[in-house]
């Protein structure tokens, strides 16, 4: 516990050490009165400083605005014996989130989701909730709320809904921006059970640091590093076609990640993007930042400016909370690629979500024997890919509908000659079968010389902060 100031004065000396000797010397005055503090003092401003590891000239100010007291030398005599934590998320969500018998359940409103579905996701299991937000003709533009909109329900332990709120934002946001919140809330008093209140919000963007290591999945590390699984999320999109999640995950692989925390009225309300994610799989280290390329919600990219995105991705099924790590075999590929079989076959939980992993035209949506519900993509004038054994097809996917990359193509199933649910998936280059796993596809764009620069400079600082969170890692793990 004594050990963790010197952690981050050596942390800080170091970037000092660039500054000049003016804030050096500063530095170390602010290191002696650290070590006067009496110890609970201590750790309350350890706990400031380390959620304002970001803004280092804010660290600083709490340590200086700390009242002098005694309590000498006795840190120096002391190993380091704790790992240094970056922000505990759950201590600023846990006020938000436990509230007696209540609790609050988040998502996003996801393309094609029929609002009963939602609700049903969300936990909620009320049947005059469900009506009110049907019928009342203030709460209907909950109804018509658009993919991607982030809403919050607080639900008591029974499924009753206490509170719905949908935020209006995007991503995109910028921080300062005003925005508005509808919230319908349960109320007694008013005539039908609820009442519905339009509110605006101004949006605050914080940055947060984690890391974690993997011993099960890559969502296990993530809760266990206290991240949150939209932040999960983001870095299988922007590393899923470097990392097969699915198939090459292995203990001891690790990540640290930069993201946004959004704050509505000074309260946390929710994670935010995603801006730099550096994972060590099997001992190879890649790394990706968040750039705004000019494209609808930005990209990843690696330092030099070589794009994460592909123009296929590596998988059909998604990774996510469900897919299994290494552990067992769910949702691996049942067997390799087998010359006779013509594709691979993905063992996965009935009902899983099966996506395109290219954009393009849907050449056939229906049945065909052996192969039951099956869809054929063509993506180009060389490559198609097809998805067999579904349960059921994605929402307007027939015959001629264009499709994008990622897309919900169906449900895992086992329709056709299938004896468990299972994808069938093929990959088709110039009209011959090939292996999907170890296919060839055309790479993405790397960005323009301009870019690269601009990229270079958003990168710098976040490169930056990884650093400084591998070496508090290294030097907690050297004691
Ligand atoms: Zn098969």
């Amino acid at each position: 516990m004594t050990g963790r100031p010197l952690i981050y004065f050596e942390i800080l000396s170091k970037h000092f050490r660039s500054l000049g000797a003016d804030v050096r010397l500063g530095a170390r005055l602010l290191l002696r009165r650290w070590r006067q503090l009496d110890r609970a003092k201590r750790s309350r401003i350890e706990l400031g400083a380390v959620f304002s590891l970001l803004p280092l000239s804010a660290a600083l100010a709490a340590i200086a605005a700390a009242p002098a007291a005694l309590d000498l030398d006795d840190i120096q005599s002391r190993p380091i014996v704790e790992v240094v934590s970056t922000p505990r998320l759950d201590d600023q969500l846990a006020p938000a989130l436990v509230r007696g018998e209540s609790f609050v359940r988040e998502a996003r409103v996801q393309r094609g989701e029929l609002f009963g579905a939602l609700l049903v996701r969300l936990g909620i299991d009320d049947e005059e909730a469900a009506r009110f937000l049907r019928t009342d003709p203030a709460a209907r533009p909950l109804l018509r709320s658009a993919p991607g909109r982030f809403v919050q329900a607080s639900i008591g332990a029974d499924g009753r809904l206490e509170w719905l709120r949908a935020y209006r934002d995007g991503d995109d946001s910028a921080a300062g921006a005003t925005s508005t919140v509808l919230t319908v809330a349960r109320d007694t008093s008013a005539p039908a059970g609820f009442r519905v209140a339009e509110s605006d919000f101004m949006l605050e963007r914080r940055t947060e640091l984690r890391s974690g290591e993997i011993k099960t999945s890559l969502f296990a590390a993530a809760d266990e590093a206290e991240v949150p699984d939209s932040i999960a999320q983001q870095m299988v999109d922007a590393l899923e076609n470097e990392v097969d999640f699915h198939r090459s995950l292995r203990e001891g692989d690790r990540f640290r990640v930069i993201y946004e925390a959004l704050y509505a009225g000074g309260e946390y309300l929710r994670p935010g993007r995603l801006l730099a994610v550096e994972f060590v799989n099997d001992g190879r280290s890649l790394e990706a930042y968040w750039f705004d390329d000019g494209s609808k919600h930005g990209g990843f990219y690696a330092p030099g400016g070589r794009s994460m995105k592909r123009a296929f991705l590596r998988s059909p099924l998604e990774y996510t909370r469900v897919s299994s790590g290494f552990s067992n075999s769910r949702t691996h590929p049942l067997f390799g690629y087998d010359a006779a079989h013509r594709g691979i076959d993905y063992s996965a939980p009935m009902g899983s979500k099966v996506r395109t992993i290219a954009g393009g035209v849907v050449e056939f949506a229906g049945w065909q024997s052996g192969y039951g519900n099956v869809v054929e993509i063509r993506h180009d004038s060389k490559h198609s890919t097809l998805y067999a054994h579904l349960q059921k097809f994605g929402p307007g996917v027939v015959k001629g509908a264009r499709i994008s990359q990622g897309d919900l193509v169906g449900y895992v199933g086992m329709t056709g000659w299938a004896t468990g649910p299972h994808l069938h998936f093929e990959v088709k280059i110039a009209g011959r079968h090939v292996n999907p796993l170890t296919a060839q596809f055309p790479g993405a764009e790397p960005l323009a010389e301009a870019q690269r620069e601009a990229l270079a400079a958003v990168a710098a600082p976040l490169r930056e902060q990884l650093a400084l969170l591998e070496r508090i890692r290294v030097a907690a793990n050297a004691r």
